[in-house]
């Protein structure tokens, strides 16, 4: 009998991930027999600071791979015995691969958006792209963008230091990239050719759209995170407006097939596990 896989998710509040169900159905279809435990922060009062006792645990039982979700990407780093050039460049984790007794730090985020995004829109035009939302989905997906050949990026957020601070980030990691905070959304649009939206409104708790609909008009594509709910208001509004588009499930396929490969050494199906996705 095969060894059983043991993979696994840290977080808080993570009960309703499907992450697990991707992962296991993937491997089934490799022949391969998984458990993918939940290990929710929220379940057992724990928080970031057990992190360690989490990931000695994980280590001693023969657990293949964790993936790592919020609040524990950042806090997850120094536990670790090394990361992959992404992980490193992004300051976060959310895959961490456990082999021969060591824990390895990768990132699949930025790389999944990007999946996900030329998966939707193969011939995106990327001369200029508003960014707006630069916190964890958008930080990775603006490292991502630009390896992607993303031009010129305009970073737009409520908090405009933030903002300010990732277009500094990429700058002086990615020779001649083009990154800049943009005061606000009108700003950023101008000229642009696309729009990525990676900040949380238009989650089922936080209905709306992130920015005046007037100022989206059909010469744009529009790239969404959000996939609670999969059709947001603002996917609607681009796509009433003819504007092709890219939905957050792209992005949540993209980093399970990415921490798949990475967890099993295996090459996934993304179009298997995209449908699969889509059934959840
Ligand atoms: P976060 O809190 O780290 O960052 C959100 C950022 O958006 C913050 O910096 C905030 O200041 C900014 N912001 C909020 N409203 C704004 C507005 N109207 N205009 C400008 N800036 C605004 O959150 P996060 O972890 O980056 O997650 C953002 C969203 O992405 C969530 O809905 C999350 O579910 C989704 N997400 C999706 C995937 C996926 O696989 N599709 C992966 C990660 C996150």
């Amino acid at each position: 009998r095969p060894d059983t896989l043991l993979l696994g998710l840290i977080g808080a509040g993570i009960q309703r991930s499907l992450t697990p169900s991707m992962q296991m159905e993937e491997a089934r279809h490799h022949g391969l027999r998984a458990h993918y435990q939940l290990i929710d922060l929220d379940r057992f009062g724990g928080s970031t600071a057990d992190l360690a006792p989490l990931l000695w645990s994980a280590r001693a039982m023969g657990f293949a791979g964790l993936n790592i979700t919020y609040p524990c990407k950042q806090a997850v780093i120094p536990h670790l015995d090394a990361l992959s050039d992404e992980a490193r460049a992004m300051g976060a984790v959310n895959t961490v691969v456990i082999r021969e007794g060591q824990l390895i730090g990768h990132n699949t985020d930025g790389s999944g958006w990007a999946r996900g995004f030329t998966r939707a829109l193969p011939q995106a035009d990327l001369s200029a792209v508003a960014l707006l939302g630069a916190g964890g989905a958008g930080a990775a997906i603006a490292h991502a963008a630009l390896r992607l050949g993303v031009e010129r990026l305009r970073i737009v957020d409520a908090d405009a230091g933030r903002a300010q601070a990732l277009a500094d980030e990429l700058n002086r990691l990615y020779a001649g990239a083009r990154a800049s905070a943009s005061p606000d959304a009108a700003h950023a649009l101008a000229g642009a050719s696309g729009l990525i939206h990676a900040t949380p409104t238009g989650m089922a708790k936080l209905p709306g759209l992130p920015l005046p609909a007037e100022w989206l008009h059909g010469g744009l594509w529009v790239s969404e995170v959000v996939y609670f709910p999969l059709e947001t208001e603002l996917l609607r509004t681009a796509r009433a407006l003819g504007c092709p588009i890219s939905d957050g499930g792209g992005m949540a396929v993209g980093q399970a097939v990415g921490a798949f490969e990475l967890f099993t050494g295996r090459t996934p199906d993304a179009a298997r596990m995209e449908r699969h996705f889509h059934q959840l």
